[in-house]
């Protein structure tokens, strides 16, 4: 049975190429999860056909926006336009819940009051240990980016196949364990050659690829700096629409 991951948004915060923000589904048989659902995300998903009701779980990165910011969006037209049914779990690192809260509260004030008449669940995922989301398991890992957004690199597990994501981070001495023998390791790849705080680079990615022991690696979250050269490196691109049967 394959896994099948498709990059709704493979973006930057700031919509370079015109890119979607981050938000990468991850199909099993029985069980769709995204990890991160930027601020664009519920467009992304229109565009490519795919309703937001059809997603069981959403595994959050970090808490920047253009990880978490779609995430008021999916609930508010889960509880009155797409009267969403099925159950719904988002996971993310510690404070996942209350930071929520109150980006939910900022983007559509009023939101609290509101009820789902779905089961929405939130789970707030210990670093370095496995949780079960759904009938994946998702180890996060520290990240080394800004640390008010509680920063992870995720590994997940699930139909017997592994994908990992760097996230938002530098490089990291977890970063061989969270893509090792991986199906798709997924890395974000700012810059080609720029260098710049709390991201990935290009340099970066090619100064430790031999400890990349994944299958795949997939690069994406590039500015246009990155999306310039995409072309000719060495590893595979992402582009929105881009799926990838595992
Ligand atoms: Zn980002
Ligand atoms: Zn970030």
């Amino acid at each position: 049975m394959s896994v099948f991951v498709t990059f709704v948004g493979s973006g930057d915060a700031f919509g370079s190429g015109g890119r979607f923000q981050t938000c990468i589904l991850v199909d099993a048989p029985g069980f769709r999860l995204a990890i991160d659902f930027g601020a664009s995300s519920l467009i992304a998903l229109n565009k490519l056909g795919i309703s937001h009701n059809s997603i069981d779980a959403v595994v959050l990165t970090h808490l920047h926006g253009d990880h978490c910011g779609g995430v008021p969006f999916l609930l508010v037209d889960a509880m009155l336009g797409a009267k969403r049914g099925r159950p719904l779990l988002i996971a993310g690192p510690r404070d996942t819940e209350t930071r929520m809260a109150a980006v939910n509260e900022a983007m559509f004030p009023g939101m609290a009051v509101m009820t789902p008449k779905f089961d929405l669940t939130y789970l707030e995922m210990p670093v370095m240990r496995p949780s079960a989301v759904g009938p994946a398991t998702v180890t996060p890992f520290p990240a080394a980016h800004v640390g008010e957004t509680h920063p992870t690199s995720v590994r997940v597990e699930i139909a017997d196949r592994v994908v990992s994501y760097t996230g938002d981070s530098a490089w990291t001495k977890h970063l061989p364990a969270v893509a090792a023998d991986a199906d798709l390791f997924i890395a974000e790849c700012y810059f080609h050659a720029k260098s710049v705080k709390n991201h990935l680079n290009y340099p970066d990615i090619v100064a430790h690829r031999q400890e990349i022991t994944a299958k795949r690696t997939v690069l994406t979250h590039m500015a246009p700096e990155m999306l310039a050269e995409a072309a000719d490196v060495d590893f595979e691109t992402a582009h929105d629409g881009l799926v990838i049967e595992l």
